[in-house]
């Protein structure tokens, strides 16, 4: 049985980078049926922010990464709290002096600080000078009954070397020499996070440690804890730090690091969680990437996960973003078409392209209506002020910028003002120097393209829109370009927009003719 674990320390949010390493330890445990777990790992009671631990617990819950056992949901092991266990960390610190795997030190904080500085000068490197682990039995007795402070130390095998296989960065070797005497019960009685992390990984049964990189230093301290326990260590994976995209560390300073501020950003669920599991991970070929949970769970394996640092892109991020909007309206829109008519045609489903044929007319109609329903609804705000006008049309309006809306929909008012209102623009803008359209092109184009208007009336079917301009095209001999980009430029007053036949389609006649009659009112006056 797989059992992970997340142990936070709960001083104050929830850090992109421990998202992801919750995560990870979700995705691998439920990947085989396994358990994840929360532990609080609240020794460093100073660094402790209050309502940070509720915290923690709610954002997992809003990710939907549940732990099976958790200080809130309790479980065999229980407490889930560190600060709840000191009696246990005591009695195996007490079990670690007996075996000689760990000594107490009464050094006065004095005496370490002048150690510290005599190290400096000499330019060594700052370890524990081992001065109390020669105190004879005698003299440790005097001291406990003098009631002298003290702190019991890690006695590290000097002459080994730790080795140990990550299942992300592969063999690592650790020379023992290079480790500190360090502090594992602290003189009032709380336990380091060294000894509170390697007793209860062991007590909590867990089989797997995923973690962040800035932990593999303490690594070979962990295993050698093992080893005086005579514990099995568990298996460890220590990932790949997150980096800015100037690959320094990611920091607060160059953006923002808490899940929360994304949260607030207006990103949703789905698309944080599938960027986070992104950063890092790749699930390999040519396998899809907008990816739920469940999906991610299917995929996930510790060995894809890369050993290179991983940069935080916030434009992946909004592309998942988008992505996601797309997909879950393609999800309802899909449910929507079936629910309609069993015998709909979908195309593409995967793409987001989808495309849905239906037998019967109405049915089409009411997809139609549902559709940009929803689109509505998305951006309700943003066209507070359009959404006076005529439905219908506003419903057309909205069809042609679809994706706009689906990848902002806050800013979409930018995108559909020309439907709304003529647009003040420059001839040349009816111009384009590399489709060949020159002032007398495009009025060639616009002129025969009225005459055409003026005869046609069906509008209301886009297909034949396309159909007479393509026909306009073929008649004049020009490029497509050549007639589409006039016409675009003198429907839209813009230099990008929807397409030139739904723009058209949505305009209609009358509008249509109007702005064409604009236009070419406007090289007249260029020429
Ligand atoms: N309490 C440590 C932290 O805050 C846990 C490190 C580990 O997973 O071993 O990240």
């Amino acid at each position: 049985m797989i059992r992970t674990r997340f142990a936070p320390s709960p001083t104050g949010y929830l850090h992109v980078g421990g998202l992801r390493t919750a995560l990870y330890s979700y995705l691998l445990a439920k990947k085989h049926d396994g358990q994840f777990v929360l532990r609080i790992e609240d020794t460093d009671q100073k660094r402790e922010v209050e309502g940070a631990t509720a915290h923690l617990m709610e954002m997992l819950d809003w990710a939907g990464i549940t732990p099976d056992e958790s200080p809130h949901k309790g479980g065999p092991y229980e407490p889930y709290i560190q600060s709840q266990r000191t009696e246990i960390y005591q009695k195996h610190a007490e079990e670690l002096l007996e075996k000689k795997h760990a000594y107490r030190c009464f050094c006065t904080a004095e005496r370490l600080t002048e150690m510290r500085e005599h190290q400096e000068k000499s330019k060594k490197a700052p370890m524990y000078d081992r001065h109390c682990l020669y105190l004879s039995d005698e003299e440790i007795q005097k001291n406990l009954d003098e009631r002298k402070s003290f702190v019991v130390r890690q006695k590290i095998p000097l002459e080994k070397l730790v080795k140990f296989k990550d299942l992300v960065r592969g063999n690592v070797t650790f020379a023992a020499k290079t480790l500190d005497d360090h502090v594992l019960l602290k003189s009032d009685g709380f336990p380091t996070y060294q000894l509170a992390n390697v007793i209860d990984d062991h007590l909590m049964e867990i089989t797997h440690v995923i973690r962040g990189e800035e932990w593999l230093p303490s690594a070979p301290k962990h295993i050698l804890l093992y080893e005086s326990f005579e514990w099995d260590p568990p298996e460890f994976a220590h990932i790949a730090l997150l980096l800015n995209k100037d690959r320094t560390k990611l920091s607060k300073r160059q953006g923002d690091v808490s899940v929360e501020d994304y949260i607030k950003k207006g990103y949703s669920k789905e698309a944080i969680i599938n960027f986070i599991a992104f950063l890092g991970w790749h699930p390999g070929g040519d396998s899809e990437e907008i990816l739920n949970l469940e999906e991610l769970v299917e995929l996930f394996s510790i060995e894809k996960v890369h050993k290179a640092g991983a940069i935080f892109d916030i434009e992946k991020l909004d592309w998942f973003n988008w992505q996601w909007s797309r997909r879950k309206f393609h999800d309802g829109l899909h449910k929507f078409a079936k629910k309609l008519d069993q015998n709909v045609q979908i195309e593409s489903p995967k793409k987001g392209e989808f495309k849905f044929k239906f037998n019967d007319p109405e049915n089409a109609k009411e997809f139609f209506e549902h559709r940009t329903t929803e689109l509505k609804t998305m951006c309700f705000n943003s066209l507070a002020d359009a959404y006076k006008e005529d439905d219908d049309f506003l419903r057309k309006v909205l069809l042609t910028v679809e994706e706009k809306i689906l990848k902002d929909h806050k800013n979409i008012n930018e995108y559909v003002s020309f439907y709304f209102e003529d647009k003040e623009y420059d001839a040349e803008l009816l111009t384009h120097e590399k489709m060949k359209v020159d002032f007398a092109t495009a009025k060639t184009a616009l002129e025969k393209i009225k005459e055409k208007f003026n005869d046609f009336d069906s509008f209301e079917d886009e297909e034949k829109i396309k159909e007479i301009l393509l026909t306009t095209v073929e008649e004049l001999g020009f490029k497509n370009g050549q007639v589409f980009w006039p016409l675009r430029a003198a429907l839209t007053g813009e230099q990008f927009s929807p397409g030139v036949f739904e723009v058209a389609w949505v305009l209609g006649k009358d509008q249509s003719l109007e702005r064409i009659q604009n236009a070419l009112d406007k090289l007249e006056n260029a020429a």
